[in-house]
């Protein structure tokens, strides 16, 4: 797996999935920057900073942003000290546009690109991403039927408050699931073609999950 390189791992899968639970599990362990676009653009909006403002009614819907603005985004936070060895992307590539542009962007560098597809129904995902809260400082999500006190409460990691994004609301919800069968699936062949996809099934405890991710990041994760 290319063990003098850098190690782009691309978190793949529907909203809901558990992409940003997993990205963070693996940061930890990897020593590997999470990169998360919604986070990112997220925190743009809360700063109503000019990028805040152009992507605000994108994602307030549920759609994509444009390709360039994030494209732009991914840009300058790869080129980042702390990527140096590897980066994890959760929420990019979203389309196979932006896939292309990465591709373009990696290739001038020594740069191993492993894709993990986490595999989940839609009917799990709408029952997960409406009873999610999201901490508002360090993102960590919580399922408030699993976690009991979790609706309206404080966050376990770093005791900032949880809240219901406005995207995780039912009508919204639909909307991205929509955008991603419609746009953002179709990169699951584009990269099994290239042989770089691994599956895992992400209808489990986030520690199982993570266990399979392990197995596919052999050696790398101790
Ligand atoms: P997420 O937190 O990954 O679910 O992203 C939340 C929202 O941010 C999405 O519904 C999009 O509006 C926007 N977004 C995040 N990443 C991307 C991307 N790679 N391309 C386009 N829009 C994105």
């Amino acid at each position: 797996m290319n063990p003098s390189g850098r190690l782009a791992i691309i978190m793949l899968g529907p909203p809901g999935a558990g992409k940003g639970t997993q990205a963070r599990m693996i940061s930890e362990a990897l020593k590997y920057p999470h990169i998360s676009t919604g986070d990112m653009l997220r925190e743009a909006l809360k700063r109503e900073t000019d990028l805040g403002k152009r992507v605000k009614l994108f994602m307030e819907s549920g759609t994509l942003v444009p390709d360039d603005l994030v494209n732009e985004l991914i840009t300058e936070r790869l080129g980042f000290e702390d990527c140096r060895r590897g980066f994890i992307l959760d929420g990019y590539p979203r389309a196979i546009a932006q896939a292309e542009f990465l591709h373009a962007l990696v290739a001038r560098d020594n740069t191993f690109v492993l894709i993990i597809g986490i595999e989940v129904d839609d009917k799990v995902l709408i029952e997960r991403l409406s009873s999610r809260w999201t901490c508002t400082k360090c993102s960590k999500m919580f399922n408030a039927h699993l976690d009991s006190g979790k609706a309206g409460g404080l966050c376990d990691e770093c005791g900032n408050a949880l809240v219901q994004r406005k995207d995780d609301e039912t009508g919204v919800i639909a909307e991205r699931l929509k955008v991603y069968h419609r746009t953002t699936k179709p990169l699951i062949q584009y990269y099994k073609e290239q042989g770089a996809y691994k599956s895992v099934d992400g209808d489990r405890p986030a520690d199982e999950v993570f266990n399979a991710i392990a197995g596919i990041l052999k050696g790398r994760i101790q």
